[in-house]
């Protein structure tokens, strides 16, 4: 099908205090700080260190992320998940990163009942989200290459992993949450205590702000992408979004499209949800449940949530109504008219 298509790239959580770039400024008499603007996975990404060797400091985050890119990309033809998606089922070596956020991909596809499935590949590719080719595969050809995701065939043993012929994978999921727990490790490292890590609805911070103060963290609202849902405050935090708006296309019927599927049938998901919004420890953690929730829908999602509870969410639905769990609710400042409810915890 020959389509025109419109491809829109929103960054779903920002800090709201992050303005300027690449300067050395100081914001108070002691609050020294860096901005640095790195444009890596497919992302616009931010971070601001504060402190007397946040310059340093960013420089060696710059080089991880750029790093991490080489070896976790589907398409850099050098990267550890390119050799494995072109192994054609024999047992290739790769970086103990790979290996490490591997691990922690299938524990999470495993976790989330594989509304999380780290095979989709194929499928993704068929729709062209990976190309910019974007075409609306039939239900045949989907169902064909569903028989190549199963995220239980892969095998991880140190740092060897093996696919099975046809299977292909692709950690656009949860790469920006290992990769800005990562930043933080490497900025910890060089003497930071105190930084917002933005990588596009990825957003990690480090510490509270220097003078003590908590971060204040912008949600954006799903239904007016120009402005802001909610504002959270915390200190040291990931908040992460998944959203439908963040990346579509929109296809010659009207329809939308986007870039989150449903492993279950190939098809964009659409279980109510509009935006998925994860608050937590780990960016990684965040990251992924924030694809897998919304995957879920809200009544799945919230089973989920009850179940574990080591996390906190903000969910909005399609009927424009936001549910959020008790975790955040001295934090949360609802800026929309849409009406907040708390999810009770049982
Ligand atoms: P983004 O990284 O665009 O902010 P997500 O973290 O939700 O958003 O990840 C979406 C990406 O994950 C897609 O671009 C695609 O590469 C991949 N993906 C889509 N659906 C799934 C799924 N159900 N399980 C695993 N990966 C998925
Ligand atoms: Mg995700």
């Amino acid at each position: 099908m020959n389509m025109t298509f419109k491809k829109i790239l929103i960054c779903a959580v920002c800090a709201v205090s992050l303005t300027g770039c690449g300067k050395r400024s100081i914001s108070s008499v002691e609050e020294i700080y860096s901005d640095r603007n790195v444009f890596a996975m497919d992302t616009f990404m931010t971070i601001r260190a504060y402190g007397d060797n946040a310059d340093e400091a960013l420089k060696s985050a710059e080089e991880k992320i750029k790093y991490l890119e080489s070896i976790f990309s589907v398409t850099i033809e050098e990267s550890d998940i390119y050799k494995i998606n072109n192994s054609h089922g024999s047992t290739v070596e790769i970086s103990p990163e790979t290996a490490e956020i591997l691990v922690e991909a299938v524990k999470m596809c495993g976790k989330t009942d594989g509304t999380l499935d780290i095979t989709l590949y194929p499928v993704l590719n068929s729709w062209g989200f990976t190309s910019d080719n974007f075409r609306i595969p039939d239900t045949k050809e989907i169902t064909e290459l569903l028989e190549y995701v199963d995220y239980s065939k892969i095998s991880v043993d140190g740092i060897r992993v093996t696919i099975p012929e046809g299977f292909q994978l692709d950690l656009g999921a949860l790469a920006k949450g290992y990769t800005s727990d990562a930043v933080a490790d490497v900025l910890r490292e060089n003497g930071v205590e105190s930084a917002v890590i933005n990588l596009g609805g990825n957003v990690r911070t480090l510490g509270k702000k220097p003078d003590g103060s908590l971060w204040k963290i912008a949600v954006r609202d799903p239904f007016d992408t120009e402005n802001d849902m909610c504002v959270l405050e915390t200190g040291e935090i990931s908040v992460v979004t998944s959203g439908n708006y963040e990346r579509y296309i929109e296809g010659d019927d009207g329809q939308r499209y986007w870039h989150i599927l449903d492993p279950s049938d190939g098809f964009p998901a659409d279980n109510g949800l509009v935006s998925v919004t994860v608050i937590g420890e780990s960016g990684l953690y965040c990251d992924a449940l924030s694809t897998a929730l919304f995957v879920m829908g809200e009544d799945r999602a919230v089973e989920f949530w009850r179940k574990n509870q080591d996390f906190d969410m903000i969910l909005v639905t399609d009927s424009h109504e936001i549910m959020y769990t008790s975790g955040v609710e001295n934090s949360f400042e609802n800026l929309t008219e849409m009406s907040a409810e708390v999810i009770d915890s049982d």
